[in-house]
């Protein structure tokens, strides 16, 4: 990065996905960045922002304007979600609570992969695809997006788990011509092809184009 010796390379995650931050971490810190989490820097007890955008873009920057404005940090925000063909692109920005609330991100997971499971009962194992989308979007420290990227992870829904790693519907998309799921896949391996790794190179190579998080 050309900013090793310039300004400010703090971004802060934000969001309260510990997965999510070690993923942006794994790949924005060997750039140079000093990537925190909310907890990092007291933005715990930040009020969730409404996510109520129509798309993953309006709704990481509806995240990172809301979280850059209080926190008055460089920050970076992430949506992301399954899209699935055959359910008309469900759950999609809905991804997070397609199954409802629930008490804890481990049993929303649970929620909503057994509603997958059982959406994806009665289709063919040829009409199965699926992907991870991610965008992500960066502001400064007034809340001014800086830049905005996406990725994808294509794959197939399985019918049932496999896989320890990761998080969310992990264990369900399967890739590599269906013989591992997201969840098989070590954190590397999963950070080098994912919808958010792809968009987390896409955002380290504009903010080294442009510099544009140089001094926000
Ligand atoms: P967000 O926190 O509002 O962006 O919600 C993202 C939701 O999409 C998560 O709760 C997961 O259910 C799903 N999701 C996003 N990225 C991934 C991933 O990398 N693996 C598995 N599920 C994911």
């Amino acid at each position: 990065m050309t900013g090793a010796t310039s300004g400010c390379r703090e971004i802060v995650v934000a969001s309260g996905n510990p997965h999510k931050v070690e993923e942006i971490r794994a790949i924005l810190g060997p750039c140079g960045f000093r990537v925190l989490a909310l907890s990092d820097v007291g933005g715990g007890s930040i009020p969730e922002p409404i996510e109520d955008g129509d798309s993953f873009a309006a709704n990481a920057r509806i995240k990172a304007v809301a979280y850059a404005r209080a926190l008055r940090s460089t920050v970076i925000a992430d949506d992301s979600g399954l899209e699935v063909d055959a359910l008309g692109g469900a759950p999609g920005i809905f991804s997070a609570r397609w199954a409802g609330l629930g008490s804890t991100r481990t049993e929303r997971d649970a929620a909503n992969n057994a509603k997958l499971v059982a959406a994806m009962a009665a289709v063919p194992d040829g009409r199965r695809t699926a992907r991870f989308l991610c965008a992500m979007c960066l502001c400064d420290s007034s809340g001014t997006v800086l830049a905005e990227t996406t990725g994808a992870f294509e794959g197939t829904i399985a019918r049932a788990p496999a896989g320890a790693h990761g998080f969310g519907y992990d264990p369900f998309l399967l890739v590599d011509g269906g013989t591992r799921s997201s969840a098989e896949l070590l954190p590397e391996e999963k950070n080098a092809r994912s919808h958010r790794g792809a968009a987390a190179r896409a955002m380290a190579r504009v903010i080294e184009a442009t510099d544009c998080a140089r001094s926000s």
